[in-house]
């Protein structure tokens, strides 16, 4: 998270004030948004909560954070980074936990990045029990991230690459000086390391295979480095000069424990066979530290377990009743003080993380492999405990991932910050969440140009007043409610003897032709299934002639990916400006209006439109080309007019402006009526693919399913589409996922909003929990049927939403 330093008196009324916000569609937005309360930001996809909440008052927030640290970082910061806002005016210091799919460190775990990993060592530390004889270890022992901690043999990462004759010698029948020892470096280096082994005496001529063993196991795995004298003979001029010998091992290894070069490193792997190191059986931790236990168990086996076992480990220490005082043997403090009061904070941090659903997690699991919301969720529990008060927390859409079982455990923890006397704003969707904020700040009424107005700003129970507000429908509970008829399957996949990650052993029957949800408690295996299994096996069906994962992953990561791009309309938008009589005069062809290719797109940004700043702290960000001014094309290219409009001006359009100016194009016709349709009218064609959030990139791709020449026999999957959707946009959403189906397609959507689950033909609720206590099916059936189930934590919240 970043965090801002207080740089404002607080205004003594309890209320920051926004005046004059203009950032992005805001229109001149002047706004008074109360300090230390939950405030819900609310509002359709593109209305502008996000430029409000996150765009001006965090950017603000952080400005002047830079400017108080750093005079000189004002200057770096490219023109984007300060928001148009006139003034603010008692603006506490504010930490914002986005979802970013970031790439962490891969050393980045559950325990390192919750911090819960320090009081774990702590707990080896100085309550656990060592064996007879062994000295007490500093908590760094028990980090494999620490010289102290670190296992000899594979350097803390747990992982060992092991130099052999098979991965460090490709081809056998080669000759030394032919290159048989590919581990080696190529270039001068490699031909050095073959002189100083023919001064050794080594035959380096003859083929590798034909050496006896005991020569080929000195030159790959030696340890011993001898200097020789080298007298280059080919060439008169070059000098004598002392060479180094490095065995294959050697070499290899050294590369990939000192090389700063991640290309060396990464070529490097490919002479090693990897897999756990044995010495430490892959927690990367010294033998000492593993030998001492907590509960019976060694902090390897204790970070393994998932967060609601290990309160189970900890309870016996937390329920002493008698501790002593210090050590109460020479060899284990497990009923010592010291374990009571270490086991009980660290029970009292995951209680909160296995009541926002995550006791399925272990402290070892690598973030990487977390989900943005289960990462934000992990971040919001932390900041529970950093003492911090006083400052706005910005959190985006922390419900994402949360079954509606875990909401109340969610608002008890935003409760928390709350009143330990933060400001917590939340752009949220989540109606459950938003109606239990102490205010809601609307903002719309539409998206894009059509929004950008704060149309109410007060207490929940306000909205219900406000005529133009889209939300104000759906506070009330089952302001939701659509009614269809239910499809027939058209034929079964059969799934049997399914495993991955918690999923052991699953038979399941899939309905084709169908629209199916799967639903169930953060980690039951949910995505498991739907993003694991089903791909692999789908393709095999003769029903299926195609599986497209529709997802959350941009459209592309350069500002040359746009929504005309990826829908394939710029072709027929390209080929419309090569038929006018202009550009035929000039002899202008289709190539010319690209951006892509030399011709016509400008040269200093290539058709970026921007250059890209890369800043030594922040993140690299984007700065409008200074000689096209974000047009992307030189001057005689935007000669070329089309009823008027040149072709910058074309990707300046938004969707809903270009059905008008393109409808007699009917390529791009068909894809805009699809992004229409999925409630994308208020985007430009030109808005650059990192501009686009997660759930915009994923209604393009849908929306690009949607104009396709309809074949049918596509299995369409979708991991939680609601997610970052108003519940207006929602229902557009689940209209077009309608539209599939009846195409003669089989769609899988896994989702927590019940309103989408009560629109499907067929259920599949997993569970009964996450982890090790889910991965089976609990209840599956029509949603009627599920809502009936007994045992399934998801049927009450069907039950409500089936009405
Ligand atoms: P919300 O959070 O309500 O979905 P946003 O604040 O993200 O809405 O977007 C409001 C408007 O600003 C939209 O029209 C969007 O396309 C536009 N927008 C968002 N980010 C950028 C950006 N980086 N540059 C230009 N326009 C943007
Ligand atoms: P859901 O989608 O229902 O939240 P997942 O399918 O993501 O559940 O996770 C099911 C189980 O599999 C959980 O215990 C989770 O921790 C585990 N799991 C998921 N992804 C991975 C992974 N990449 N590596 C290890 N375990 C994983
Ligand atoms: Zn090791
Ligand atoms: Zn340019």
């Amino acid at each position: 998270p970043s965090t801002t330093a207080p740089t404002d008196t607080a205004t003594p009324d309890g209320f920051i004030r926004v005046r004059g916000a203009r950032e992005h569609n805001l229109r001149d937005v002047d706004v008074d948004i109360p300090r230390d309360r939950i405030v819900a930001f609310t509002g359709i996809s593109g209305s502008g909560k996000s430029s409000l909440a996150f765009g001006t008052v965090f950017a603000e927030a952080q400005r002047r954070f830079l400017e108080s640290v750093a005079p000189y970082a004002r200057r770096l910061i490219a023109q984007g980074s300060t928001p148009h806002v006139d003034a603010i005016t008692g603006l506490p210091p504010a930490v914002a936990l986005q979802q970013r799919r970031g790439a962490p460190s891969t050393r980045s775990t559950v325990g390192t990045l919750t911090t819960l990993s320090n009081s774990v060592r702590m707990l080896y530390s100085r309550a656990g029990t060592y064996p007879d004889g062994a000295t007490q270890l500093y908590s760094d022992s028990f980090s494999p991230n620490t010289v102290a901690g670190a296992c000899p043999r594979c350097h803390g990462l747990g992982t060992a690459h092991e130099v052999t004759e098979a991965s460090a010698v490709h081809d056998p029948s080669l000759s030394i000086r032919e290159g048989a020892i590919t581990a080696w470096p190529g270039a001068w280096q490699g031909k050095n390391l073959r002189d100083v082994t023919a001064v050794l005496g080594y035959d380096i001529d003859r083929p590798w295979q034909d050496l006896p063993k005991e020569d080929r196991d000195w030159l790959l795995f030696t340890e011993e480095q001898p200097v020789v004298e080298v007298h280059p003979k080919r060439d008169r001029v070059a000098k004598p000069y002392k060479g180094r010998f490095w065995s294959a091992r050697q070499y290899t290894l050294h590369t990939l424990a000192d090389s700063q070069s991640e290309t060396q490193r990464n070529k490097a792997l490919r002479f090693v066979e990897s897999g756990p190191c044995q010495l430490c059986g892959g927690s990367g931790l010294t033998r000492a530290a593993l030998a001492v236990t907590f509960g019976g168990l060694s902090i390897a086996e204790f970070n393994a377990l998932p967060l609601s076992e290990v309160v189970e480990v900890l309870r016996p220490a937390v329920e002493l009743t008698d501790p002593t005082p210090a050590q109460s043997s020479v060899t284990s403090g497990e009923r010592s003080e010291v374990a009571q009061s270490i086991a009980t904070d660290l029970h009292g941090r995951i209680d909160v993380l296995i009541g926002l659903g995550l006791g399925y997690l272990g402290l070892d699991r690598a973030t990487p492999t977390l989900s943005p919301g289960e990462t934000q969720r992990l971040r919001i529990a932390t900041q529970l405990r950093s003492g911090l008060f006083g400052v706005v927390y910005v959190l985006d859409e922390p419900s994402a991932g949360l079954h509606p079982a875990d909401t109340e455990s969610l608002v008890q923890v935003l409760d928390d910050l709350r009143a330990s006397g933060n400001s917590v704003f939340v752009v949220e969707h989540d109606m459950d969440i938003v109606r239990r904020a102490d205010w809601i700040v609307d903002v719309g009424p539409g998206a894009g140009s059509g929004g950008g107005r704060v149309l109410y700003s007060g207490p929940p129970a306000g909205l219900a007043e406000v005529e133009e507000s889209v939300t104000r429908r759906y506070l009330q509970p089952g302001g939701e409610r659509a009614a269809h008829e239910r499809r027939e399957p058209v034929g079964t996949l059969e799934i049997r003897g399914a495993a991955l990650h918690n999923l052991d052993d699953l038979d399941l029957d899939l309905p084709l032709g169908v629209l199916t949800a799967v639903t169930g408690v953060s980690g039951s295996g949910k995505s498991s299934l739907v993003g694991g299994v089903l791909p692999a096996i789908a393709t095999e069906h003769p029903l299926i002639s195609r599986v497209v994962e529709v997802d959350q992953k941009p459209i592309g990561r350069t500002p040359r990916s746009n929504l005309a791009t990826y829908t394939g309309m710029f072709d027929a938008v390209r080929q419309a400006f090569a038929a006018t009589e202009d550009a035929r005069e000039r002899g202008r062809t289709a190539g010319r209006f690209s951006f892509n290719v030399e011709g016509g797109r400008c040269e200093v940004c290539q058709g970026e439109g921007s250059v890209s700043v890369e800043l030594l702290f922040l993140p690299g960000s984007w700065a409008p080309c200074p000689e096209c001014h974000g047009a992307r094309y030189n001057a005689e290219t935007l000669e070329v007019r089309r009823d008027g409009a040149t072709i910058a001006d074309v990707l300046g359009m938004t969707v809903d402006e270009a059905a008008d100016a393109l409808a007699d194009l009917p390529a791009a016709a068909r894809a805009l009526t699809a992004l229409r349709s999925v409630g994308l009218g208020y985007l430009r064609l030109g808005q650059p693919a990192p501009e686009l959030s997660g759930g915009e990139a994923q209604r393009i791709k849908l929306a690009t399913e949607l104009q396709r020449a309809r074949s049918g026999h596509t299995l369409y999957l979708l991991d939680e589409p609601s997610t970052g959707l108003h519940p207006a946009d929602v229902e557009l959403l689940t209209a077009q996922l309608a539209r599939l189906t009846d195409a003669g397609n089989t769609v899988v959507v896994v989702e927590h909003v019940m309103s989408v689950v009560a629109q499907a033909d067929h259920v599949v609720d997993m569970g009964p929990a996450g982890g090790d206590e889910g991965g089976r099916v609990v209840a599956s059936g029509t949603p009627a049927e599920v809502a009936a189930a007994t045992g399934s934590r998801t049927a009450p919240f069907l039950r409500a939403a089936l009405g």
